[in-house]
Order: structure tokens, then sequence, then C-alpha cells
């Protein structure tokens, strides 16, 4: 049950008003229905009166004949002629009234007629049954001036005291008739009667009467106004909680407004209110301070539509609110670039819906807000170019989740790897895998990207058509505020091109073109080294150099090519000469080459070596349809006895070499203090 503080107060003043009405309505009412019963009880009195008097008066006509037949002729006749000069207080004394009083008197006995009257044409009282009376003049009496001009008049009366022939009367209802006397034969009055006649009992029956009759309206109508009142009051009572129940949903509806305004002002949202109808439009606090306006502006409520939007967002915007207005869009949403007080621009997202309509359907009220969505706006624009560059770049990228089962890859990485983005969806990057790698690899590779958040360097992985490749791989691991690792993004380039022009580079630097040897600058590394390593295990070295005998002539007689092939066919039979993979055979000049041994015992080992090479050259050389023979020139140097580094190991090997060629060509010369010293 509501407690009285629970009803708004326009509810109790609505009731206050409603109980006043409701008195005012009773009031009113039986006010007029006691109007209307009194009216009608004077109306049926005077009605009833009126019919009462006329009876009487038509009696009183014939009993007026009848006494003027009677007595007029014998009686007042002769007596108005006698009287005629006579001055009025004479009259009563006429020896003639008793005559017609007891004719009169005799005349009316059993009429209820109690009292009569008669006047001469002067209007004196010739004769009266109260016989004081007579004398009396009457002649400015209306009821008597009217008899004398021909009309008779009756009226209700009401006297106090009256004498009668019945005697004296008190409180008397009579009614009194003015009754003229016409001449038979001329139709003139001749004289006039009164006559009076007992009505209390008429009027006593007409007064309860129009009592009963009053009482009976009265009751009726009261019976009626409770009828109606009793309808007015339901229906009042109706209408009263009608209003109670309008106030109800009134102030829900108020209080249900707050609250979303409440809602949506606390979102952060500014709430914009407008009437379709008037184009006035309420702004919100939260409104006018996301455009850097005071409380105080746009107060006047008549900003119009779009008059702050951006000139090249407004058609969007109006296609975006006509596309609702059309019912294309459930809600009317429109992203647009907004002009603030200060002339800058913000992008706002405004949202909005129509919350009435007329009976057509026709909108009349919008209310809708603005969201700022300025970061989310630069953020989209962000990811918009990241992706851009994502789809675009010529890089592979491959994200994982935290368990390193693929998310997404770009273009780049199918034209790399050749597996399509559905490929690889679900899987790890180890499809990828070449193989190449131990585990070892593998291993340091996450351990780094665990501890130092990311790994780079290079992979050999393989294609989905089975090919090898080289990759320069940078992986980095992606953590979440908490620290926790949510993806890993790999980001990868295909360097086998790259790596195969290096390593060609680096062929060619380091090796022969024609017999695919190493040449001098490859042959001088490996010599630092053997040296190096020689020293360090304190072994030996032997370094022969070889040059052919008169390969000029060769050149001159079979021509260069041939030349070619024989360099060729020469370096093939010295590497079948050197067994070990760590000797060295390297061509440092046109005919000349260069053997380096590793770990030789002794010179003796040398010299077999030295001297299987010379007789390996030795041997014919088919060279298509050409035999070729020739001789070679050995010069050896050992380390570290016939030289400490290189230059000088070089160089005695090249001198014990000369020495070979001046001794006369295909032999083998060791190097010798005495060779030294005779350069
Ligand atoms: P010697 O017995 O004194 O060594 O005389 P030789 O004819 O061998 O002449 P020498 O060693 O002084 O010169 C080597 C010649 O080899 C010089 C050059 O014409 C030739 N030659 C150098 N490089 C090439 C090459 O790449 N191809 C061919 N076909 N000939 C070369
Ligand atoms: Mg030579």
């Amino acid at each position: 049950m509501d407690k009285p503080t629970d009803t708004p107060p326009s509810t109790r003043a609505s009731g206050a008003e409603d109980l006043r009405l409701l008195r005012f309505f009773s009031t009113a009412s039986l006010v007029a229905f006691l109007v209307v019963a009194v009216l009608l009880g004077y109306v049926f009195k005077t009605l009833s009166v009126d019919n009462l008097v006329n009876g009487y008066q038509s009696e009183h006509v014939n009993h007026a004949r009848i006494i003027a037949n009677e007595t007029w002729d014998d009686h007042f006749d002769p007596l108005i002629t006698i009287t005629a000069p006579l001055p009025s207080d004479q009259l009563a004394a006429s020896p003639h009234i008793a005559e017609i009083d007891q004719h009169i008197k005799k005349l009316l006995e059993g009429t209820k007629i109690f009292k009569i009257k008669v006047y001469d044409l002067k209007g004196r009282t010739i004769y009266s049954t109260d016989l004081r009376q007579i004398g009396q003049d009457k002649s400015a009496n209306a009821g008597v001036i009217a008899a004398l001009q021909g009309q008779s008049s009756s009226a209700l009366v009401h006297h106090d005291q009256l004498s009668t022939f019945e005697g004296e009367l008190t409180n008397q209802d009579m009614v009194e008739s003015y009754i003229p006397r016409f001449d038979p034969a001329t139709g003139q009055v001749t004289g006039v009667f009164e006559i009076y006649r007992d009505a209390t009992g008429l009027v006593k029956e007409i007064r309860k009467r129009q009592i009963e009759l009053v009482g009976a309206v009265i009751g009726l109508l009261a019976l009626l106004y409770l009828v109606v009142f009793s309808i007015v009051k339901r229906a009042q009572d109706k209408l009263t909680a009608q209003g109670r129940e309008r106030q109800k949903v009134q102030a829900a509806l108020a209080e249900a407004e707050e609250r979303w305004k409440f809602a949506l002002e606390g979102s952060g949202d500014g709430v914009w209110d407008r009437n379709l109808t008037s184009g006035e439009v309420v702004f919100s606090s939260r409104y006018k301070e996301m455009y850097g306006f005071s409380d105080a502006d746009l107060a006047d409520r008549n900003e119009p539509w779009d008059a702050r939007v951006h000139p090249d967002d407004l058609p969007q915007v109006l296609a975006d609110r006509d596309a609702y207005f059309r019912g294309a869009t459930s809600t009317y949403v429109s992203e647009r670039r907004m002009q603030s007080k200060n002339g800058s621009w913000k992008w706002v997202q405004s949202r909005g819906m129509v919350v009435s309509r007329d009976a057509q359907g026709r909108p009349l009220r919008m209310i809708g807000t603005h969201s700022d969505i300025s970061e989310r706006h630069a953020r989209e624009q962000e990811l918009q170019l990241s992706s851009t560059v994502l789809q675009t770049v010529d890089e592979a990228v491959t994200v994982t989740d935290a368990d390193n089962t693929i998310v997404s890859v770009n273009p780049a990485f199918t034209i790399i790897t050749g597996y399509t983005q559905r490929d690889v969806i679900g899987k790890t990057p180890s499809l990828l895998a070449s193989g190449t790698h131990d585990r070892a690899f593998y291993q340091d590779m996450w351990q780094q990207i665990n501890t130092q958040g990311g790994w780079h360097g290079e992979i050999r992985n393989r294609r989905k058509s089975g090919q090898l490749y080289v990759e320069w791989l940078s992986i980095k691991r992606v953590c979440d505020t908490k620290g926790q690792v949510t993806h890993y993004v790999a980001v990868f380039s295909d360097i086998s091109e790259r790596k195969a022009s290096e390593e060609r580079m680096h062929h060619l630097a380091h090796y022969d073109v024609l017999t695919d040897l190493p040449n001098r600058v490859l042959f001088g590394d490996r010599l630092t080294q053997a040296i190096a390593s020689a020293q360090r295990d304190n072994r030996h070295l032997a370094l022969m150099f070889i040059d052919l005998d008169k390969f000029k002539p060769v050149n001159d007689e079979l021509g260069h090519p041939a030349g070619d092939q024989l360099l060729r066919a020469v370096a093939k039979r010295l590497r079948q000469c050197v067994l070990r993979d760590s000797d060295t055979v390297a061509r440092v000049g046109g005919d000349e080459f260069v053997v380096m041994l590793h770990d030789v015992e002794s010179e003796q080992d040398a010299m077999t070596v030295a001297t299987k090479i010379r007789a390996a050259l030795e041997q014919p050389f088919e060279l298509g349809e050409h035999t070729v023979s020739i001789s070679s020139s050995v010069g050896v140097a050992m380390f570290p006895q016939h030289g400490a580094n290189e230059s000088a190991l070089v160089k005695n090997a090249d001198i014990a070499m000369y020495h070979a060629k001046d001794a006369g060509r295909n032999r083998v010369q060791f190097f010798h203090d005495g060779l030294s010293a005779s350069e």
C-alpha cells in the first residue's frame, strides 16, 4: 500500500481538485433540484388555485344570475332607484334592506356562499349580508371597476376575520367574485354582485397535495441525484485512477529517461534530442563539453542539422540518414568529422533513432548520441596501413599463437614458400623444416626467443615443392600486459639468390675459373692456416711448386683451347695424386700449380709424393684427337726447416722449382740452403 509520502505532489493536488469539483457538483445539483422541486410545487399550486377560482367563478356567475332573477326587479332595482339620490351614509337606513336581507339569506340557504354584496353603478354598497358595510364606497376597487365594465373577476383571498350571514368567521380562505348584472332587455350593466364562497377545505387540500407533490418531487429528484451522483462519483473515481496511472507512467517514463540519459552521459557520449517538426534541438552537457562549448552555448536550440559536419563527409552523412528514414537501416549510424568550437575537427560516430511518430507514421522526435572515435579512427588508420604493408611487403610474415600454431600468414609467405594460407593455418612452422639443422640449432633458437624476446639469423627451409632455400629469419615474441606470451611473429625473406651470388663471388675470388682449383688468394689463406696449425701441433708441411715444362709450344702448336684443356687435365691428375682432403692443390699462375701437404712425416714422404706427381704428369694426355706429352719441374720446400713463414716458404719452393728447370726440367728439386745462397 502506498504511503501518502509516496504519492507525487501533483497527484495529491489533482485529488483535492477532484474532491472540490465533486462537492461543487453535489451542491450545485442539489440546489438545482430543490429549486426545480419548489418551482414545480409553485406551478402546481398556481394551476390548482386558478382551476379552483375559475370553477367557482362560473358557479358564482350562475348564482348571481339566479339571485338577480329572483331579486333584481322586485328588490334591487327599486332599491337602486330609491337610494340613487341619497348620500352613502343613508343607504343603510333604507326600509327595504331588511326584506331584501331576509329574502337573500333564504335564497342562499344550503349553498356554500356565505356572503353577498351588491353595488350600484357608482360603486356604492347598496346591500351586504354584513349590513354594517352598506353605504361603503368601493368605486376604486379593481374588481368593482372591471365588473361595471362587464368583466367578471375572481380571486382566492384570505380573511383573518369576516362577518357572514352565518356569523363571524376567522382565518378564512375564500373565493371572492365580482359579477356584473346585465339588463336582459338592453344588455347594460345595471349593478354588481360580490359573492364570497368558502374555499378553506379545498385550499387545505391543495396545500396538502402541494406538499405531497413537492415531497415526491424532492424524493424522486433526491433518488435521481443519488443515481447521478454515484455515476458521476464512479466516473470521477475512474478519471482520478486514470490520472494517477498516467502520472505514475509519466513519472516512470521521466525516471527511465533520466536513467538512460545518465547512462549515456556516463558512457562519455554526448546526447542530442531533435524535434523534427520544429527543428529545435537540445544538447546534453557532455555533448557540449565534447566540442568545447560551455553550458550556455547552443542554448538557443536552433542549430541546423549538419551545421558542423565536415564538408567532405556531408554526402555520406546525408546518405546514411536517408537510408535510415527510408527504413533501409534499423538505426541511424554515421561516422564523420565534426567541428569543435575552436574550429578543429573531431571524428565522431553519431547514432540515433526516432522515438515518436504521428498517426501517419511520420517521425516527430529523434534522440541520439555522439561518441568521440578520434582514437579508434587513428588506430583503424594505423591498422589499415599496417595491413596494407603486411599485404604488400616482400618479406613473408607468419603469426603464431602461444602454442606456435600458425594463425595468419601474408601473401609474401605464399610467394616464398609455395604454401597458401589455407595450407598452413592451424599447423606449426615446422612444416617448412628442411632437415638440415640439428635439434640443438632449434633449441638454441627457442632459448634465445624465450630469454631475450627474439632471434634472428639464417635458416635453411624447404618450399612446398621440396626445393631448399635460405631465409633470413627474425622471430619476435609478443606478450600481453601481464607478460604472458600471446603470439610469435616471424618475418623472413628468401636470401637463396643472394647467398648463391655471394657464393659465386666468393668462388670467383678464391678459385681458378679454368680448373676450379683454389687460386693464389685461397692458397695464401690456406697456407697461413696450415702454417699456424702445423706450428701449434708441431708438425711438418710440404709445399710443392709445379711448373709445366715447355707448355707454350702446346699453345702455339695446338691452340689456346687445347692448352686450356691440358691445364684442366693436369689439374685433375694433380688432385688424383693428393689423396687427403686436407691437402691442397692450387693453380697460382699460367702453368704453375701448388700442392700443399699437411702433416708430412719427413722430406722422404714429401719426395715420394713429388715424384709421384712428376711421374703422373709425364704420362701422355689425350686431348681429343691429340695426344700430348709434357713434363714438369717440381720445387719442394718444407716447413719449418725451409721457411718459418709463408713468404719464405713460398719463395724457397719457387727457388727450388726454378733450379729444377735450370737443371734440365722434368725433375724434383728440394730446397736447401745452397740453392738459397745461389739466388
Ligand atoms: P718453361 O719450360 O720454361 O716453363 O717454358 P714454358 O713454355 O712452359 O713457358 P712459361 O712457363 O714461362 O710460360 C707459361 C706459358 O703458359 C705462358 C702462356 O702463354 C701460357 N699460358 C699461361 N696461362 C695460360 C692459360 O690459361 N691457357 C693457355 N692455354 N696458356 C696459358
Ligand atoms: Mg712452364
